[in-house]
């Protein structure tokens, strides 16, 4: 943030490409000499940088989250903002705002609300305002609805229905999830699910038809076994 410099690609001969990176003055050489053992040629550390500002759609879930915990803690709406802002700091080391004229970026801002919808799973602090404006295609909120076992959809109990069918008479148990996608859902939207069609249900509630895959390792830790298809 503190160090953003343009860049541009070039492709390179052996398949890969060059980026070539301006900066506004000389770099300290005999410091780059000191750590990299040459000044000609060097490594750095890269990331892309997030040029796209906070969007109007993300300040608005995130207060209508924080107004779900209000209603449900009945505190302050101040001290969350405040509480969310300082986590965010003491876990990425940057500072955020959603005001107006905020420098912070989209990806900062879906960072801060991933942390406000791990605290909702966490302390189960119903979806009431938020829960139609979360964005339900993000495989980071049907994790989390696996997890807690939390359909996607309306946020009630949840099991988990396996997308992927399984062959007749295999034992259940011992299927082997790696690939498998899965997909939260109460027992009704289950039963929509099947009388719908995967298609028609996805287009109707937002969701993404094919749900999310899951590894093995995943799955074995959010304690999903066998496959519960009926
Ligand atoms: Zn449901
Ligand atoms: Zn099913």
């Amino acid at each position: 943030m503190e160090r953003r410099s343009r860049a541009i690609l070039q492709r390179a001969d052996d398949g890969g490409a060059w980026l070539m990176v301006k900066l506004d003055h000389m770099p300290n050489l005999d410091h780059i000499e000191t750590v990299a053992g040459s000044k000609e040629q060097f490594y750095v550390d890269w990331e892309l940088a997030d040029t796209r500002r906070v969007r109007k759609k993300q300040r608005r879930l995130f207060f209508a989250l924080l107004n779900d915990i209000v209603d449900h803690f009945v505190v302050p709406q101040d001290f969350l903002k405040d509480m969310f802002y300082l986590q965010y700091q003491y876990y990425t080391g940057k500072e955020i705002s959603l005001a107006d004229h905020t420098r912070s970026s989209v990806t900062d801002a879906n960072v801060l609300i991933e942390l406000v919808v791990d605290f909702m799973f966490e302390w189960h602090v119903p979806f009431a305002k938020g829960y139609e404006l979360l964005p339900k295609e993000e495989q980071y909120f049907i994790y989390q609805c696996c997890r807690h076992r939390v359909c996607l959809v309306c946020g009630l109990p949840a099991d988990i229905h396996h997308v992927d069918t399984v062959g007749m008479g295999s034992d259940r148990n011992k299927v082997d999830h790696t690939q498998h996608r899965v997909l939260p859902l109460c027992r009704t939207h289950h039963q929509n699910y099947h009388q719908l069609g995967p298609e028609r249900f996805a287009e109707l509630y937002h969701v993404p038809v094919n749900g999310i895959k899951l590894d093995e390792e995943t799955l074995k830790k959010i304690n999903v076994r066998g496959n519960y298809e009926s």
